[in-house]
């Protein structure tokens, strides 16, 4: 994706109260991502471990959704799977993220759940550039998956938005 800078990632999230926004920790080290393996931006709140945000470059401009994670606490075991880059991690390192839907549905509270990456790496996944500690059914083409997440993101996207 085509860099982006701190004032346009803040004034992307289309979920997400002035004061979440405002108390939003950028990713560490933002001038110096990859972005040319990115597909989106991804990263867990460096001050609060439970936030997470992903903004995703789209025909109508950059938009971000701050997510949630719930601790269950109890320990898990086994593999699990992205919904969106279907990359097979550890249980632990997947993690269920909930994006409060945009506008008057959010503010009622509905969610929309999904399994990611809990580093919120799957670019770096699929491109190799990330180490995998379990072994992937999935042989399928990078250059294919990669269509296949920003087609997964986009739908995820207009989940939270519609
Ligand atoms: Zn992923």
């Amino acid at each position: 994706m085509e860099p982006v800078s701190a004032e346009e990632i803040r004034g992307s999230f289309v979920n997400s109260s002035r004061s979440q926004i405002k108390a939003m920790t950028l990713p560490p080290k933002f001038t110096e991502l990859p972005w040319e393996s990115l597909d989106y931006l991804g990263w867990r709140d460096p001050k609060a471990p439970n936030r997470a945000y992903l903004v995703v470059r789209r025909d109508v401009g950059l938009t971000g959704i701050a997510l949630q994670t719930a601790a269950t606490g109890k320990p898990r075991r086994g593999t699990g799977l992205c919904d969106l880059c279907h990359t097979a991690h550890q249980v632990t390192d997947v993690a269920l993220f909930a994006a409060r839907r945009a506008g008057p549905a959010g503010r009622k509270g509905d969610t929309v759940g999904t399994y990611i990456c809990a580093d919120l790496a799957c670019s770096l996944y699929l491109r190799g550039l990330r180490e995998l500690e379990v072994p992937q059914g999935d042989t399928v083409a990078p250059e294919i998956r990669v269509e296949r997440l920003g087609t997964r993101l986009a739908t995820f996207v207009d989940r939270v938005l519609a």
